[in-house]
């Protein structure tokens, strides 16, 4: 390979997953059939260039639900919510359309079976990251039963009152690997809790993780395609930096910095779930404005999965 030619090796599958796909359509679907404004409560899929794109078709974003008039349609994001939005939304005269993923949907209703049975539950994922929030919040009363578990250390030191009522579940968008040693010590510590077979993470974010892991290796410049709330983007990312190869999550291509592409031969391109093609694309394009390249589309997973959309 020249010194001078870049050589692009774009991972598949890449981007857009059909959780994410699905909600912007529903928002889309509501801005056509009633028009706008459409209020979304918090980012419906964290990407700023979707975000920016449906605030122009007539989406408003609100954390808040008391600044959202009363009778107007309120959709929940992808990442789903708890059940005391739910309560607020019917208490606020609001109209609520669920964009919440069907595979986040799934996990709800299982915390829900584990707490109609009378289990402990511990939720393995980030604090703050809304898909928690919703999880956690499954529990409506409040009586500590479900408890979250971030890392390695909370998995050694949690205490629990009945180990042999116990249950996990986890947040879909997680690194595989740190996941998997997690509940690894979960179940040396509690042999009898009740779980999924492997874990929660999605089809999406395992088939991005590994094609990224596929395709590291001979890699000297990694690019994540994602904005910076993006869970799955960040974890993509991370892959590069346990690998030691210099990567960057890049959300807009006015943070691109050419200096990146000092010395470097082969740069591994991928995104996030909420990612557009077209961002991936445009810094293809910014690459270009550079240096010479050669692109290659990496093989990986075929994905074909559509999540049929709710009547609104
Ligand atoms: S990343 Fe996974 S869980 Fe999240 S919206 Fe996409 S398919 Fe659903």
């Amino acid at each position: 390979m020249s010194n001078k030619v870049i050589h692009i090796a774009l991972a598949n599958p890449r981007g857009f997953c059909a959780g994410v796909d699905r909600a912007i359509e529903i928002v889309e679907n509501a801005l056509e059939k009633y028009g706008k404004p459409i209020y979304v409560r918090n980012e419906v899929v964290h990407n700023k260039y979707v975000i920016e794109s449906l605030k122009q078709k007539g989406a408003i974003f609100v954390n808040d639900l008391k600044k959202v008039p009363e009778n107007s349609f309120l959709i929940f994001s992808a990442h789903g919510v708890s059940k005391k939005v739910k309560t607020d939304t019917l208490n606020y005269h609001l109209k609520s359309i669920d964009a919440t993923c069907p595979l986040v949907t799934k996990v709800h209703k299982e915390v829900n079976r584990y707490l109609f049975e009378g289990y402990e539950i511990l939720m393995i994922g980030h604090s703050g990251h809304p898909e928690v929030e919703g999880t956690l919040g499954q529990e409506a009363d409040s009586k500590g039963k479900m408890h979250l578990i971030e890392s390695l250390e909370d998995a050694k030191n949690i205490a629990i009152k009945n180990p042999n009522k116990l249950a996990f579940v986890t947040q879909t968008t997680l690194s595989l690997d740190e996941t998997k040693e997690i509940i690894s010590v979960l179940k040396h510590r509690f042999p009898n809790i009740q779980g999924p077979k492997a874990d929660d993470i999605c089809y999406a974010t395992q088939n991005r993780q590994d094609a990224v892991k596929k395709s590291l290796h001979d890699a000297d410049l990694f690019l994540v395609v994602g904005s910076k709330n993006s869970s799955n983007s960040n974890r993509l990312k991370e892959l590069g930096d346990k690998n030691n190869i210099e990567s960057y999550l890049i959300d807009d291509m006015n943070e691109f910095n050419p200096q990146w592409l000092n010395n470097k031969h082969k740069v591994l391109i991928t995104a996030g779930a909420s990612a557009p093609e077209v961002l991936t694309q445009a810094l293809i394009n910014t690459i270009k404005t550079y240096k010479q390249i050669e692109i290659e589309e990496i093989d990986g997973t075929e994905e074909n999965i559509i999540f049929k959309l709710p009547k609104i």
